[in-house]
């Protein structure tokens, strides 16, 4: 089936014992036993699992093309179980620009525990070929990158990971099952924060990891989520499953409104760069147009005139939230070197837009305002 019928059913089901339509929340702790001691419906405590984190699972497996899903307590958790599968002594390639979170997990938590990591230019492939070691277990991806928009050949990637015995991964939460479809592109599990466009309203925290084959490393996974806990409570996941329903058409409505705001500030005078996948110019397109089906509600443009003026942009916005995270019906905008703090590789004229589902023309006005 189609990727909006699917958004719509799957993980979801008449309630057999009510008839209810939406699917119940199911908040009970535990479960009862038979007489014989076995659990017959498969549940018997709720960190084990829980039938909204169960239908969660499954609808994410059908829109990524996945086996199976592990659904936890946020994006972070989720990336946290895939490097906490791994063993010290294995060494990880991951994107020089990674969100701020992913590398500050990699080198604040995961390399004191004797893991390697390097982080390299992904889009270049000679450097990531270069970066191979013997105990080379994993390469890192995220495509579209944070913020500037960087678009990684899934393809190639997964290629170079597999000729060297190491896993593909992809972090697909700014292009969602929508957009792009990694598993299908190569790589061996996909990991969402699904507190963005999955649950599509700015009021959810959760993140899933999704495997094209369940095999030891994702069994791992899998006792990582039952074991250390950090699991997604059955309201988030329920939360997460309303906001898919409509996720096909609200990417649709993202990329479209995107796809305006991008060729306005791309003749802006006071505008020095946009970076969004969607541009012939941006250096990534052509593989975007290869692997994306959708280009997405993200963008990043540099305005002239440096710190001053894009603070000066972010203060006069009325329509756009000040605020960081991405993915919901309001448009936001941050200075995004602000949010990343001490380190960051990010131009201080850079400003970061989540482009919501407003009409186009009201937030083309209020940037123009804002430029002015
Ligand atoms: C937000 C985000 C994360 C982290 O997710 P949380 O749900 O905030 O823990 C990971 N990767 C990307 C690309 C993100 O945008």
């Amino acid at each position: 089936m189609k990727i909006e019928t699917l958004a719509v059913h799957a993980g979801h089901g008449i309630d057999s014992t009510t008839g209810a339509v939406a699917l119940p929340i199911y908040l009970s702790t535990t479960f009862e036993r038979s007489k014989d001691g076995s659990y017959p419906q498969g549940y018997d405590y709720i960190r084990s699992n829980n039938p909204n984190r169960d239908a969660l699972e499954r609808c994410l497996c059908e829109l990524e093309g996945g086996v199976a899903a592990a659904a936890f307590s946020s994006g972070s958790a989720a990336t946290m179980s895939v490097f906490q599968a791994l063993q010290p002594g294995n060494h990880i390639i991951a994107p020089n620009d990674a969100y701020s979170g992913t590398s500050l997990l990699l080198r604040e938590i995961v390399a004191p525990w004797g893991l390697e990591v390097s982080f390299v230019d992904l889009t270049n492939l000679s450097q990531v070929q270069e970066a191979i070691k013997a105990n080379t277990k994993l390469i890192w991806v995220e495509t579209p990158s944070n913020p500037l928009l960087k678009v990684t050949d899934i393809v190639k990637i997964s290629a170079i990971a597999h000729q060297a015995n190491a896993l593909c991964v992809c972090d697909n939460t700014w292009a969602t099952p929508i957009g792009q479809n990694p598993l299908k592109l190569g790589a061996d599990l996909v990991v969402h924060s699904t507190t963005k466009y999955l649950g599509g309203h700015s009021d959810v925290l959760g993140g899933v990891v999704i495997a094209k084959v369940e095999d030891d490393f994702f069994n791992k996974i899998k006792n990582i989520q039952k074991i250390g806990g950090a699991v997604a409570s059955p309201f988030d996941c329920w939360l997460v499953m309303r906001g898919i329903q409509t996720l096909p058409y609200r990417m649709r409505g993202h990329t479209e409104n995107a796809m305006k705001v991008a060729d306005f500030l791309n003749n802006h005078p006071q505008v020095e760069a946009v970076h969004y996948p969607g541009l012939k110019q941006h250096l990534g397109y052509q593989i975007a147009v290869e692997q994306m089906q959708l280009f997405g509600g993200m963008l990043s443009f540099q305005v002239k005139g440096g710190r001053d003026k894009a603070f000066e942009v972010v203060a006069k916005a009325l329509l756009f939230t000040r605020a960081t995270s991405l993915g919901g019906v309001e448009s936001f905008i941050e200075h995004r070197a602000s949010i990343e703090g001490v380190g960051t590789r990010t131009p201080e004229n850079l400003l970061r837009v989540s482009i919501g589902l407003e009409h186009a023309d009201d937030l083309i006005d209020d940037l123009n305002q804002a430029l002015d």
